[in-house]
């Protein structure tokens, strides 16, 4: 039989919007001494704005045009900014034959030209020169080429979300090891895990390569807890000692993967997971 003490712990967590879908999950959270966490839609607002547009041999009207064109055919964060950013000028271009490259981005054909959108790995998988300073940027973009050349590309932002730097600082207080794991480039993952204090952060990784980091860091021993909100990130959720949704963005795969759902997406109720946790150990034993 189920102790008392665990009903009400499911039901704290519940008041405080956390659900957890098994009792065992509780006493996990207490053993966590590694929480892993997703950039976008996790530790950001998931919530893109196009701010810049550098072009490059290509009319300015043109390219966001092109590149919204393609982006339609996305529900991607970024592309929905694309497409926003463009608005009515859009221009009635037409998209064909668009392909979804996970974590990279788009190609296909617009108007009868060969076009890519996604990252700078994009480019490379396609062998197409671009600036290098473009991986500099502390930026996210999306590079833009046109007939196989380069063609500029757009600086979008994302917001962290007001939370993030309380709860990464209440983990460090639980002597909880802080990691965050991205798609996005590794000039931007830098910056972030700087302003955040994050101890170790990943970029460039495929959907795959979180999963590996997560495999890493369970072979060594860490009890790890994975926050996620991405579709991608369902595997990962999966293998985690406690997978963790953020329920109001997340997708659907990841939600029903987790053990635990943060229904209002702050990550500060990762660590009011662990201390429901612990109190409800404390009236079980
Ligand atoms: P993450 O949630 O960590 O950003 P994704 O796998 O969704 O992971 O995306 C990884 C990267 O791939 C993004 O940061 C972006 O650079 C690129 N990307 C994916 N889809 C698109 C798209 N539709 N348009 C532009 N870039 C994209
Ligand atoms: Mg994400």
């Amino acid at each position: 039989s189920i102790p008392l003490g665990y009903f009400g712990g499911i039901g704290l967590a519940s008041r405080n919007g956390i659900l957890f879908k098994g009792s065992n999950f509780l006493d996990v959270m207490t053993t966590v001494n590694m929480v892993i966490m997703d950039k976008t839609g996790t530790l950001t607002k998931g919530v893109f704005n196009v701010q810049e547009v550098i072009t490059d041999g290509i009319d300015k009207k043109e390219l966001v045009s092109i590149a919204a064109t393609i982006e339609s055919n996305s529900t991607h964060p970024i592309a929905k900014a694309v497409v926003a950013y463009a608005g009515d000028a859009l221009g009635g271009l037409k998209a064909k034959d668009v392909e979804e490259i996970s974590g990279h981005g788009l190609k296909g054909t617009v108007d009868g030209k060969a076009v890519l959108a996604g990252n700078t790995k994009l480019l490379k998988k396609f062998n197409i020169a671009y600036p290098q300073e473009v991986d500099q940027l502390v930026d996210t973009v999306v590079v833009i080429a046109v007939n196989n050349r380069f063609a500029g590309y757009l600086t979008i932002a994302d917001e962290i979300k007001e939370d993030a730097k309380q709860a990464i600082d209440r983990m460090h207080s639980l002597n909880i090891q802080t990691v965050m794991l991205s798609g996005d480039k590794q000039a931007v993952v830098d910056q972030m895990a700087k302003t955040l204090g994050i101890d170790k952060a990943f970029g460039n990784l495929l959907p795959e390569g979180k999963a590996q980091k997560v495999q890493e860091y369970k072979n060594t021993g860490s009890r790890i807890a994975f926050v996620g909100d991405g579709v991608n990130d369902a595997p990962v959720v999966a293998l985690a000692d406690a997978g963790i949704a953020m329920g109001g963005l997340g997708s659907d795969a990841t939600i029903e993967t987790a053990d635990i759902v943060i229904q209002n997406d702050q990550p500060s109720k990762i660590t009011a997971a662990i201390r429901i946790g612990k109190i409800t150990k404390r009236i079980v034993w």
